[in-house]
């Protein structure tokens, strides 16, 4: 057998990790600035998070959700407290896409409707029945064959009136800052309106929170810094620190009953263990502050480099934006100094996500790192 072969590879074979620090299979060590798409918030190998993983292996991993867990309400109390949206009820899924799938089936039947609206350059993840509807077949797909999406562009507030008084409409879904796609956000006054209008229309607003959430921005969820109250928000990513877990956390106006979302794997014993060790963390730690204030570091640092034309994004989830296509400097800063960044839909933007928990001296030696390699 070989591997379905969709990935295009870094001739690098990662062996070990700790914090911020990758070492490869010759022993040459990285400064991982990507964290494997915001996945790794509280940094690799955190001490916190091995010993509640282990401890759990120890114990017991997996049993179905037909029986109690009590890790599960351990982590709405936490997750409720420290994201201060405790009064939202959660469900407990493994991914980012599977989040999504579940906030769009929940608005379908909350609503008895079934399009969506979305935002060009968007990403909500990819799922078994994606088409393309765009140039690039796996960046604006559709969340679902039977849903149709809509896409418009930010800060268009009278076509999202005109799509929503079609009455066909079960959800707005929107990123508060957009991952893939390079780091666009709406104004505070559009995401209002946006809000504004959903609730007119009874249509349910999705806050798409898989990659900024859990503190990336320097707030717990990125959508907090517009003051919105969305009626669902997907979480997954930095939840599990590399732990495959995701969920939504759901407003009370949308009532539960059984049968209505379902999976196997959902909430299991160790993925709540993971994402309990990532909100202690977050907490011990004051990870999130450390997030916003690192990123205003970041961006100071990065608006005295004359090459570099915008700095996107906010706490630490950032984009650097250049009049120059990033994939040739993302493989010397990889190759040669030794640094992993990400790129995005728009190639000229390169994207930083590191753990929660850098430092000052991480960004300066980046910085010092890409001087060199700028033209
Ligand atoms: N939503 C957003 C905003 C994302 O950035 C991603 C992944 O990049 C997803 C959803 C999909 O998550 P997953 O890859 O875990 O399915």
């Amino acid at each position: 057998m070989k591997l379905f072969d969709v990935y295009p590879l870094y001739d690098i074979t990662p062996v070990s990790a700790k914090g911020v620090i990758l070492k490869d299979d010759k022993g040459q060590e990285f400064l991982d600035l990507y964290g494997g798409h915001a996945v790794i918030s509280i940094g690799h190998g955190h001490p916190h998070y091995i010993k509640r993983l282990k401890d759990q292996l120890d114990r017991i991993g997996f049993y179905s959700n037909a029986v109690q867990n009590p890790l599960q309400q351990e982590l709405v109390q936490k997750l409720g407290s420290l994201s201060g949206c405790d009064d939202y009820q959660l469900f407990l899924c493994n991914s980012g896409a599977e989040a999504n799938e579940n906030a769009l089936k929940l608005a379908s039947f909350h609503t008895g409707k079934s399009r969506v609206i979305a935002f060009h350059n968007s990403f909500h993840g990819r799922t078994s029945a994606a088409v393309a509807t765009t140039d690039n077949p796996a960046i604006n797909a559709p969340i679902n064959k039977q849903q149709k999406v809509t896409f418009l562009s930010f800060e268009d507030t009278l076509g999202l009136k005109q799509e929503l008084e079609k009455d066909d409409v079960c959800a707005v879904i929107l990123e508060a800052i957009q991952g893939v796609g390079g780091l666009d956000e709406p104004t505070t006054k559009f995401y209002h309106e946006v809000a504004e209008l959903c609730k007119e229309h009874q249509v349910v607003l999705i806050a798409d929170e898989v990659q900024s959430g859990f503190g990336r921005s320097g707030k717990f969820f990125a959508f907090q810094h517009h003051d919105i109250e969305p009626d669902i928000i997907s979480i997954a990513k930095g939840m599990g620190n590399g732990f495959p877990v995701g969920g939504i956390l759901i407003h009370p106006k949308i009532k539960a009953s059984y049968g209505l979302l379902g999976t196997t794997f959902g909430g299991n014993h160790l993925a709540c263990a993971a994402t309990l060790a990532v909100l202690e963390v977050l907490e011990q730690e004051d990870l999130i502050s450390n997030a916003g204030e690192l990123g205003f570091y970041f961006k100071e640092m990065a608006m005295q480099i004359p090459q570099v034309k915008r700095v996107k994004g906010k706490g630490l989830m950032l984009g650097l934006e250049f009049d120059f296509e990033v994939a040739p400097l993302r493989k010397n800063l990889i190759y040669k100094q030794r640094i992993f960044t990400g790129g995005a839909k728009d190639k000229k933007v390169l994207r930083i996500l590191p753990a929660l928990n850098i430092n000052k001296a991480h960004i300066n030696n980046f910085f010092h790192a890409l001087k060199q390699e700028l033209p």
